[in-house]
């Protein structure tokens, strides 16, 4: 599609039975600011079946119009489907930016967006912003580009990635990266119904059974962490970031080192390649602090550090550091909790 400069910034209305799920509302916030920034109003899609009550709370926390597809032929997520929904909003209403979750539906779907129209789509990203860029090698001048930024080469550069000619401008942004901003349920907003056809081959496949299992750990929720890395050794050495978490009602995080060593499962990994999460408290134990594992933490309000090597990186963007041995640390962490209380 051709640039459209007064073209709003759409968010993807990510919901499930009804529930949207919370990237959406950070990634309102960011969109309101990326369109204010532009001058243009923001947009939120939302494809389901009976989910026209969702669109209040978008509009809370930042959207200007709420585009619903309510169609019982929607009611779970299928790729071949919602792809057309998007794609054909898009088309009609020309948007100038579009953003996702980077949740496993997400990254499904904003693929299939992409190459259904041709657009670029920039993975996984941890910061948008708006600025003029000057192209290296024509030395033409773009207005108000979306500045896609996310970590590249294993973390060791951040990437800012353009698109200057095939809009919309699109990107997934992973969960928890962005802050979620306190909702204004006074906003003023529309509810715009859309409808949206689609043929045999779109609606072909047929969802016989779901099977949902619980998720086990909620990390992204958890107030206080304590995260063990490839220093605390072994399964068995382990139990110490239990009992300390256990100690403080916090839950349990890892590193990628603790995680493929084994001493706990990869549900618990933080870290670029794993949750992000911003808690009240984070407790890193043996941990190095190597910058994948910081993209996941660094956002955290008071971190604190235990490693026996004082150069430990970790100890850069820690506000209290413990230079010792866990081993030796942690009970008497744990001792001097169990007598306060
Ligand atoms: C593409 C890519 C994605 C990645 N994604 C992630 C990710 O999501 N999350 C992640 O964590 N990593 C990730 N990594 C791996 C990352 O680069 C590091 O290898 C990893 O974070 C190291 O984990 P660690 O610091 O726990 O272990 P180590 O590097 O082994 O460090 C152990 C630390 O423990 C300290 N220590 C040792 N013994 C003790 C003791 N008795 N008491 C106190 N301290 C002690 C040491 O001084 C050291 O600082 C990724 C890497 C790549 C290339």
């Amino acid at each position: 599609m051709e640039p459209n400069r007064q073209g709003e910034v759409w968010i993807y209305a990510e919901q499930e039975d009804g529930s949207l799920s919370e990237v959406v509302l950070e990634l309102c916030g960011k969109a309101r600011e990326l369109a204010d920034r532009l001058g243009v109003k923001t947009g939120a899609v939302l494809p389901g079946a009976g989910v026209g009550h969702l669109a209040a709370n978008l509009i809370a926390h930042g959207a200007d119009t709420v585009y619903t597809v309510d169609d019982p032929r929607l009611s779970h997520y299928q790729t071949s489907p919602y792809a057309r929904v998007v794609s054909t909003l898009i088309q009609r209403r020309r948007p100038q930016i579009v953003i996702y979750g980077a949740t496993p539906l997400g990254r499904d779907l904003a693929p299939r967006v992409a190459s259904a129209l041709r657009a670029g789509m920039t993975a996984d990203c941890t910061d948008l912003e708006i600025s003029d860029v000057v192209d290296p090698k024509t030395k033409v001048e773009h207005k108000n580009l979306l500045l896609q930024i996310r970590p590249a080469f294993g973390g060791n550069i951040i990437a800012t990635i353009v698109n200057f000619d095939q809009w919309p401008q699109m990107a997934t942004v992973r969960e928890g990266v962005m802050a979620m901003k306190t909702p204004d349920p006074s906003r003023q907003g529309r509810s715009v119904e859309e409808k949206v056809e689609f043929d045999d081959g779109e609606l072909a496949l047929k969802l016989i059974k779901r099977h949902l299992e619980p998720r086990k750990i909620n990390l992204k929720g958890a107030r206080v962490i304590v995260a063990g890395g490839g220093g605390v050794g072994s399964r068995d050495n382990f139990k110490l970031i239990h009992d300390l978490a256990g100690a403080i009602a916090g839950a349990v995080g890892a590193s990628r080192a603790a995680v493929d060593g084994g001493y706990i499962g990869k549900e618990h990994q933080i870290g670029q390649t794993g949750t992000t999460v911003r808690p009240a408290l984070y407790i890193a134990v043996g941990i190095s602090g190597a910058i994948q594992h910081r993209a996941g933490m660094e956002e955290s309000a008071k971190i604190v550090a235990i490693n026996k090597d004082p150069q430990a990186p970790i100890f850069s963007v820690a506000h209290y550091g413990i230079v010792g041995d866990f081993k030796q640390v942690i009970p008497m962490m744990i001792k001097a909790i169990k007598e306060k209380v």
